[in-house]
């Protein structure tokens, strides 16, 4: 076949392709557009999932009647002054109005500020028709109807109204967070509609998260605040008890432009990587501000990809920040695990303290006197449940430490919780996620400073492994050193384990060692050697750590309390679960009904 140009109309549906994937394209381009023209007030009308209707209206400056054709045209653009390495604005390609053009029945609408009237032009299919005479008393309003009527080949992608309206829901909220003084307004036939007003002020864009993301973020996340060599970081970060099991609550701004990038995702994993298991994703909302020219937008058409000239400054900003911000945070943890017990607890709906057979009094048939009967036996197997296991220590704890935020020790319950009292409230500790996260953080101290102190076997503990294994192990010995862990071959299929690290007391020194292997064969996976060393003193902790089960006297409940307190990054165990809960009086005081 001889090569052909291929005409104008095919090209263009070509690029539009590109741009407009889905309807929610359409709607991020239509909303950069407006905040691009300056407006103070943007609203989205949706019909079909965005694939029957699509209308944005804005009161920014508008477009002149001359510009009209040359704004649906591709390649044609008001905003490149600056050239390619400097862009100030959302858009810079020119492409979008020219791509839902192609692709759909678009009529553009528009009144610039001091015109005495407005004007419309509309693309049908990639066929630009006259410019007309309209009315709007301010700003531009776009309107797309019947998305990809002309590339009905993208019509069958599309997946359910739903899906698209929320995906649209989803580009709305992304730009609304990086622009709170804007109002955006959201509504239509297929979506509950979503309004929100603009925000100026110092806590403007803490008032914006809290209304897009909800208030649980709000009280869950930590102010983060760095900057490094021109580039800025600000925004908030989930708790790590605060995660969830995808990356959806992620939300990275450059410049103001929502991003998924790698770099960034990745930098974002990397920060939590300590507090976190590896399939638990963190919730957090960070903006990036750096010189135009140290960034690169101009990846992918639908710009959501960067590249930062100095990509390393970014991932230290990011990781740094969001380290420190946890270590100097003090112990907390979420509020919604609280929370969710205490509804739990609630005897609101169907009380779940009551045994499930239960029945209120004159429910159903029977006489009296068998659902007496009936009441009393089940009460009865109830506690039968709840007793034996019930073994609860009371402890005379100094009264002094109430003052602490963790309280003072009052028991241990199940030989695994510890309750203290506190200020307002009290406090259970899990008493061994607690202290596998106090020996990580000791651990790591350690690996930082002095080294970590190592205690002597008086007999070396010789254990046997897969040859491949122990030449791991062998071969990292070193850095194992470095960790209080001494060992050397043994022959082609053992080491011998000669120091431990003291701080784990004595320890199954073969469960430990074969563990240590399982994590090294990892290595491959982690970054840095940091990383690594970090990965296999999370390991070491989990082997000398208090086990559940195990009883506490009154001065190490104390000491473990206080402990937790002192140490950086507490409030978690190396799996990302809390280490302990908070229950206010205020929340027992609603238990009971006092409020
Ligand atoms: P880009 O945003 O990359 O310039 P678009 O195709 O999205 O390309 O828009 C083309 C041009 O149309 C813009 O450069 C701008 O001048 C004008 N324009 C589009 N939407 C609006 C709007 N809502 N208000 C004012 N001008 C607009
Ligand atoms: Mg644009």
């Amino acid at each position: 076949m001889p090569i052909r140009r291929l005409s104008e109309d095919m090209v263009n549906r070509i690029a539009a392709g590109e741009v407009v994937e889905r309807p929610a394209s359409v709607v991020k381009e239509l909303v950069e557009n407006a905040i691009d023209a300056g407006a103070t007030r943007i609203e989205i009308v949706t019909a079909g999932g965005g694939a029957s209707l699509i209308r944005v209206s804005d009161d920014g400056g508008g477009i002149g009647r001359d510009d009209l054709p040359l704004a649906v045209e591709r390649h044609c653009t008001s905003k490149l002054d600056g050239g390619l390495d400097d862009i100030r604005s959302l858009g810079f390609r020119g492409e979008a109005l020219a791509a839902v053009g192609a692709a759909a029945r678009l009529t553009v609408t528009s009144r610039r500020t001091g015109a005495d009237g407005a004007w419309s032009i509309t693309v049908e299919g990639g066929r630009v028709g006259p410019i007309e005479p309209a009315a709007l008393s301010q700003g531009t309003r776009i309107e797309v109807r019947d998305l990809f009527f002309a590339t009905p080949a993208r019509l069958k992608f599309l997946r359910s109204e739903r899906a698209e309206a929320s995906a649209i829901t989803d580009v709305v909220r992304r730009l609304a967070m990086a622009h709170p003084e804007i109002r955006f307004a959201l509504s239509g036939s297929d979506r509950t509609a979503l309004d929100l007003p603009g925000v100026t002020g110092e806590d403007a864009r803490r008032a914006r998260l809290g209304d897009v993301m909800g208030r649980d973020f709000r009280d869950n996340a930590i102010a983060i605040e760095a900057a490094r060599e021109g580039a800025r970081l600000a925004g908030f970060a989930g708790l790590p008890t605060f995660s969830r099991a995808n990356s959806l609550g992620q939300f990275l701004f450059v410049n103001g432009r929502p991003v998924r990038d790698k770099l960034l995702l990745g930098a974002l994993r990397a920060a939590y990587a300590d507090l976190m298991k590896r399939d638990r994703h963190p919730v957090a909302v960070l903006f990036i501000e750096i010189e135009p020219r140290e960034v690169d937008v101009n990846v992918h058409p639908t710009k959501a990809d960067v590249r930062f000239r100095d990509s390393g400054l970014v991932r230290g900003l990011i990781i740094g920040a969001i380290r420190e911000a946890f270590a100097a945070s003090g112990p907390r943890t979420s509020s919604t695990a609280a929370s969710a017990t205490i509804e739990a607890f609630r005897p609101a709906g169907r009380p779940p303290m009551r045994p499930p057979s239960w029945r209120p009094a004159g429910y159903g048939g029977g006489g009296a006197a068998a659902r007496v009967m009936g009441f009393a036996e089940e009460a009865q197997a109830a506690f039968d449940i709840a007793m034996p296991s019930a073994d609860v220590r009371a402890v005379s704890s100094d009264p002094e430490t109430v003052s602490q935020p963790l309280g003072a020790a009052m028991a241990q319950v199940h030989d695994t919780y510890v309750v203290a009292q506190t200020a307002d409230g009290l406090v259970i500790v899990d008493q061994h996620a607690a202290h596998e996260r106090l020996v990580y953080e000791r651990l790591k101290r350690g690996m930082e400073t002095t080294g970590v102190a190592r205690q002597i076997l008086l007999i070396p503990d010789i254990v046997d492994l897969a040859p491949d294994d122990a030449a791991r192990l062998t071969e990292r010995a070193e850095d194992l050193a470095a960790l209080g862990l001494v060992l050397e071959p043994f022959g082609p299929g053992a080491v011998a384990v000669r120091e431990t690290p003291s701080m784990l007391g004595p320890i199954d020194a073969g469960a430990l060692v074969r563990d240590l292997a399982e994590e090294i064969a990892e290595w491959e996976r982690a970054d840095t050697l940091r990383d690594r060393l970090e990965a296999v003193a999370s390991r070491m902790a989990c082997h000398g750590s208090v086990r559940a089960g195990r009883r506490l006297k009154p001065e190490e409940m104390d000491a473990l309390l206080r402990e937790i307190e002192a140490t950086p990054n507490a409030s978690e165990c190396n799996h990302g679960r809390p280490t302990f809960i908070e229950l206010k009086l205020a929340d027992i005081e609603r238990l009971f009904g006092r409020r």
